[in-house]
């Protein structure tokens, strides 16, 4: 009976509303999603699951002190998912929550993920440090604002120019856009990780940090030990064969709406 009422009175206007409200929930996490929201946002279903069970079961204490947390829990959480808002608030601005993969076709991306390694190759045996990134769908302008821009056709030759030491451009980051360089000497955000080994200096710390602000991918190459790693996703990965890395970028760079998840098995957190 009830839900003859329901039918009669549904409009096409509840079908968007839902609709809409679904779409915003994917979105979400699809945002939050492979970040340290999740963990947080774990923790938040724990405490609500808490909060239900001690009111069924009239735990008046724990039910309170619950009440309380939640209020404060609430006033917290835009502080604690600061990054995260700002990411989805600077996604949406830009109008790149239902945008298109890169506009460089797979065959392009391969030549440039082919071009980098050799570079890095080259430069892990050398013992010159480098800091290569690749913008995936969070657009890197701030970051390309701290350096200077480049524009420049992507070649093995120019990224080893670019990190000899002591020339112009070689301290900071290089960010790779569509397959061209877009820019260098480029400042990152360092990650607060205290967990980190002390083996990882500044340059390590910034390619995690941005990894764990945007979903750039950012390869590094030690100046003192010349291991070539890369970062995603907030993690760092070392002590890879060649080809996995070459691998994991493609993954990366050609399929990005691909559930990239699974590639958090190679080699292992840190
Ligand atoms: P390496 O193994 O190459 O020595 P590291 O992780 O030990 O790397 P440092 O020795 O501190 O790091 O590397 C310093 C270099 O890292 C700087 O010269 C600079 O080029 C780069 N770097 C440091 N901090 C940043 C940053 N915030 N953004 C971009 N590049 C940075
Ligand atoms: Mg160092």
């Amino acid at each position: 009976m009830q839900f003859e009422a329901l039918i009669h009175t549904f409009r096409i206007l509840d079908v968007i509303d839902i609709l809409t409200v679904a779409i915003g929930i994917y979105y979400m996490y699809k945002l939050l999603k492979d970040t340290r929201a999740v963990a947080l946002l774990k923790g938040l279903l724990f405490l609500a699951i808490l909060n239900v069970l001690s009111h069924v079961l009239n735990l008046y204490v724990i039910n309170w002190i619950l009440q309380q947390g939640m209020t404060v829990i609430l006033f917290a959480l835009p502080v604690v998912f600061q990054p995260e808002l700002r990411r989805a608030l600077e996604q949406l601005g830009r109008g790149r929550i239902f945008s298109k993969a890169q506009n460089v076709n797979e065959e392009e991306m391969d030549m440039a993920i082919d071009e980098v390694m050799a570079a890095a190759r080259v430069m892990s045996r050398e013992h010159t440090g480098a800091l290569i990134v690749f913008e995936r769908e969070v657009g890197l302008n701030d970051f390309i604002d701290t350096g200077i821009i480049v524009d420049a056709v992507l070649s093995r030759e120019l990224i080893k120019n670019i990190f000899v030491p002591s020339t112009p451009l070689h301290d900071g980051a290089m960010i790779i856009r569509n397959g061209r360089i877009q820019a260098a000497g480029c400042l990152l955000p360092l990650t607060e990780d205290r967990t980190l080994s002390t083996e990882l200096g500044t340059r390590h710390r910034a390619a995690i940090g941005l990894s764990e602000q945007t979903d750039a991918v950012v390869v590094v190459v030690s100046e003192e030990t010349g291991v070539i790693s890369y970062t995603y996703g907030g993690h760092i990965y070392r002590h890879l064969p060649e080809d996995q890395i070459k691998e994991a970028l493609r993954t990366f760079m050609e399929r990005p709406r691909q559930n990239i998840t699974s590639m958090w098995k190679w080699g292992g957190k840190k």
